[in-house]
């Protein structure tokens, strides 16, 4: 089989003026970048918004390997099955990241005959979109430290300046640095970092806007740094707001905010917007994008990231309760070589037949599956089919999740693309037939900071109950004290397990959750509790697939995955 990038790129794409068409965006709803690629403009945006048609149906996993079990290429091999079907279907996915793409993992715009096009722009620049949101941070990031060198009228303390800068690349030289060196006119000496942009609170916020008056109230809300302590009274906490550079980072993301569109090998319009990490933010595409695509089209396929216990659990938990985006059904992603992890085999022979460590594996897969049926909602699982796996494992793993009472399908859309996601197709319709949401969140808003982490650790998480640093213990308390106490938890968790502990495969019981440190983030409108060491500049491998990836006279690029 060709390389996704050649297939990808030899592909005849339709104008994305047809894609529109076909959404009944017209001429003036759309403003193209290039001849496939579009921004779909504010007015159509409120307008698809205002009503919804669609059923959605949310694409999460068991959890992975670090190569990704494929929940984006079976979201979009659904989509194209469901069009190949006559059906009218979307599909939302973030935006890739840069990192990623030239890290470990490569792009995300999916694989073999179930991609998104053009997958060279969408990976790389795209509409601009990340470089528009790194912009954005750093002017606010560049403000606050202008404000400091100026007088500091409103007397930040350097060392608990919050607000850090961001890049698009994986730099791990760039996470703790000093800045402010040299001369009395070069600014102030303070110790700060780098992150990658999809961490950047202005990423979550961009996702979780309803408009353009909602994203700059949300910029206003971000919590940049503390004021000194005075004697027996507490630190002031300093906002974006007080700053003053909002509306000048609200034009920076003018046109950011609004949904990308483009196409699967197939024809089917996506909405291809945000990108904000899954473990210290959200993990989902922007909410007017899922909006959009709910008010033109009749099926909407959206993913989130990591597995169930992070991208989903976030989407039911802080996206759900703010905008009624119920999933009409959860696509539970598992694959033979994930279950085969999970069972204990060894990395190296994750894809030679193993039907006992595939049954041992069946633990994470059921977890996953309970939780998802805890949250009220219709549960399909989708067995992603790599060429190396045995037909009878495949089967293994149906026949076990119809003991379990849960529908199950293989999907084969990698080697054949839509055509072979129609029995997955079939299954989810069957199910949305059948079944309907009695949608539960884990936790209610309202319920204390701390009951709410119980909530997750024992519910989701399958822990015994929470440990809290004494670090952790006083940042909870301080957050209740000034009224912070009634927004959605966003715990920043190894997306390798379902407990905190990487290494620990499977469904592992006999726990307890340990919460290191507590940060607010309160733009986005959520408390990130860490749990163990989260990585918010990852660094390269020392063989990053940027080795690998090169262009040449016309255009035609290799490498990219
Ligand atoms: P996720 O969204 O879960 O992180 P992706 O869909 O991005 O995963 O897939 C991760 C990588 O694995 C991609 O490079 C994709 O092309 C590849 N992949 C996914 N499914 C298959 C499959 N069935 N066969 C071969 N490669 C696959
Ligand atoms: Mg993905």
């Amino acid at each position: 089989m060709e390389h996704d990038a050649e297939i990808n790129q030899r592909a005849r794409l339709r104008p994305i003026t047809e894609i529109a068409d076909a959404l009944g965006l017209g001429a003036d709803d759309i403003e193209p970048y290039g001849r496939y690629m579009a921004k779909v403009s504010m007015s159509a945006v409120r307008r698809a918004a205002a009503g919804r048609r669609g059923r959605l149906l949310y694409t999460t996993a068991i959890t992975a390997t670090p190569a990704g079990e494929g929940k984006t290429t079976v979201a979009i091999g659904l989509t194209q099955a469901l069009g190949r079907m006559g059906l009218k279907a979307a599909v939302c996915l973030r935006e890739p990241s840069l990192g990623p793409t030239f890290g470990v993992k490569g792009g995300a715009t999916g694989g073999g005959l179930s991609q998104i096009a053009p997958m060279v722009d969408i990976n790389l620049h795209f509409t601009g979109d990340l470089h528009a949101v790194a912009s954005a941070h750093n002017l606010l990031a560049a403000a606050v430290d202008n404000h400091i060198h100026q007088g500091n009228e409103l007397g930040i303390d350097p060392k608990r300046v919050l607000w850090r800068r961001v890049m698009d690349i994986n730099d791990r030289q760039l996470r703790h640095i000093v800045v402010g060196l040299g001369a009395p006119g070069d600014g102030v000496v303070r110790e700060t970092g780098f992150d990658i942009t999809a961490a950047s609170e202005v990423m979550a916020i961009l996702c979780l806007s309803h408009d353009m008056d909602d994203l700059k109230a949300r910029l206003g809300r971000i919590l940049v740094g503390e004021g000194r302590p005075g004697t027996g009274r507490k630190a002031p906490w300093i906002f974006a707001h007080q700053i003053g550079v909002i509306g000048a980072m609200a034009v920076l993301l003018r046109d950011a905010i609004k949904p990308n569109l483009v196409q699967t090998l197939e024809g089917q319009p996506a909405f291809v917007h945000g990108g904000p990490f899954a473990n210290i933010a959200h993990g989902n595409n922007s909410i007017l994008a899922t909006q959009t695509a709910l008010g033109l089209a009749d099926f909407v396929v959206t993913e989130g990231g990591f597995a169930a216990d992070l991208g989903a659990e976030k989407f039911l938990d802080i996206v759900v309760p703010q905008t009624g985006l119920v999933p009409d059904v959860v696509v539970l992603v598992a694959t033979v070589r994930a279950l085969h992890y999970h069972g204990g085999a060894s990395r190296s022979t994750l894809h030679a037949y193993d039907p006992e460590a595939l049954r041992r594996g069946f633990a994470n897969l059921d977890h996953h599956i309970r939780t998802l049926q805890r949250f009220g909602l219709p549960v399909v699982v989708a067995v992603n089919r790599f060429d190396s796996d045995d037909p009878r494992e495949l089967e293994a793993v149906v026949a076990h999740c119809q003991e379990m009472g849960v529908r199950a399908a293989v999907a084969d859309v990698v080697a054949r693309g839509g055509e072979g996601g129609v029995e997955l197709a079939e299954t989810v319709l069957a199910t949305l037939e059948r079944e309907r949401p009695s949608f539960r969140p884990a936790y209610e808003w309202e319920m204390p900071l701390t009951e709410k982490l119980e909530r997750l650790a024992t519910q989701v998480y399958g822990a015994d109950g929470v440990d809290l640093s004494s670090r952790a213990r006083a940042e909870l308390e301080a957050l209740e004290e000034r009224g912070f106490g009634g927004l959605p938890l966003c715990v920043a968790k190894t997306q390798f397990s379902i407990s905190d502990d990487a290494s620990r495969r499977g469904a592992p019981t006999g726990w307890r959750l340990q919460v290191r440190e507590v940060r607010p983030s309160l733009g986005a409108g959520f408390v990130v509790a860490l749990t163990g060491d989260v990585m918010t500049m990852p660094g390269l491998p020392k063989e990053p697939a940027a080795l690998r990836i090169d262009v040449d006279q016309e255009g035609f690029v290799t490498g990219l995955s």
